[in-house]
């Protein structure tokens, strides 16, 4: 596996430090207890030399919101956020890669949920502009939590534990993403994207409320393939139905759009026509060569272009 990323600089509380700087206390809550919420967010290069970054207001409410949830003091302005992206992002841009970007709330100060601080903690890095190949999806033995354990509406660091091992077993039998079911045996998500599924001419992702993350890509690609005249329907998924599917994909926004080649071990078509057009049609959009209502973008202000 390829070394991780060190890029150069870190924002932290909206300042620029070096990333060997950027370090936590051993005891504060963030590291013990691994408190803290965040954001994945993307942005890409436009054919005119304009970099645009997608949904960043979606993602700052979400952010807000796992903060609430958790109780973490949060205050920023979404104009504050904004240009914290903005400056690190301009710091870090190639021409020759996208970039991802993850916002972290740490807690660093406060015990048991009393006088909680938490530090904003915003780390980039460079994302090959090539589409991935298609994978191998596995289901796991692992399941998504419920709502009055460990609340999967909040993109939490602590929800990926489970993710985690999902993973390693999923390495055992060569895929590279996993299926986390539901208590009920349901399609919750994938450990860090959401399951989409063709059956019969439908697109068909489970609702939230069986166990996913409430996704910002999947609404936007919903809007986009009902926009193209497909049918985009939310409802349980059982896991039976993954085996006998037309085409499956996994949708977020590391992820964007992943063909699956093979869902335990049986083969799957990962041209299939429909997820094939939408992903093409979602690349043409994000990348700004096609406008499409539900896309919002913020351009990254680059005084000297990359
Ligand atoms: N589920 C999980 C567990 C995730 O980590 C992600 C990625 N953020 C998603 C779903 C997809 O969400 P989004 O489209 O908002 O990135």
């Amino acid at each position: 596996m390829a070394k991780l990323q060190e890029p150069k600089y870190v924002s932290w509380n909206g300042k620029l430090i070096g990333w060997k700087d950027a370090t936590l206390q051993i005891d504060c809550e963030g590291v013990k207890r691994g408190l803290n919420v965040f954001e994945g967010i993307k942005g890409y290069w436009h054919d005119d030399g304009n970099f645009g970054i997608i949904q960043l207001e979606k993602h700052f409410k979400r952010f807000e919101q796992s903060a609430k949830m958790l109780y973490i003091p949060f205050d920023w302005s979404y104009e504050k956020f904004r240009d914290c992206v903005f400056t690190l992002m301009r710091e870090l841009l190639i021409p020759e890669k996208d970039m991802w970007m993850r916002t972290t709330l740490f807690a660093v100060e406060g015990h048991w949920g009393v006088d909680t601080k938490a530090d904003m903690v915003m780390t980039a890095f460079n994302h090959p502009k090539e589409l991935p190949s298609p994978i191998n999806l596995g289901i796991s033995t692992w399941q998504r939590s419920i709502d009055a354990s460990l609340p999967y509406r909040i993109k939490a660091g602590t929800n990926y534990q489970v993710g985690r091992l999902a993973r390693i077993e999923g390495r055992q039998k060569n895929c590279q993403e996993m299926i986390l079911l539901n208590r009920w045996g349901r399609v919750a998500e994938a450990t860090g994207s959401c399951l989409l599924m063709v059956r019969n001419n439908q697109i068909i992702t489970p609702p939230a409320y069986e166990g996913a993350l409430e996704s910002i890509t999947v609404d936007l690609v919903e809007s986009i393939a009902k926009s193209m005249g497909m049918d985009f329907i939310r409802r349980p998924i059982d896991r039976t139905e993954l085996m006998i599917a037309d085409e499956l994909a996994i949708c977020g926004t590391l992820a964007e759009l992943v063909p699956i080649k093979s869902i335990e071990g049986m083969e799957i078509d990962p041209q299939g026509p429909l997820l094939g057009k939408l992903r093409k049609q979602f690349f043409d959009i994000v990348r700004g060569r096609l406008e499409h209502p539900s896309l919002e973008l913020e351009f990254v202000p680059l005084t000297t272009k990359v």
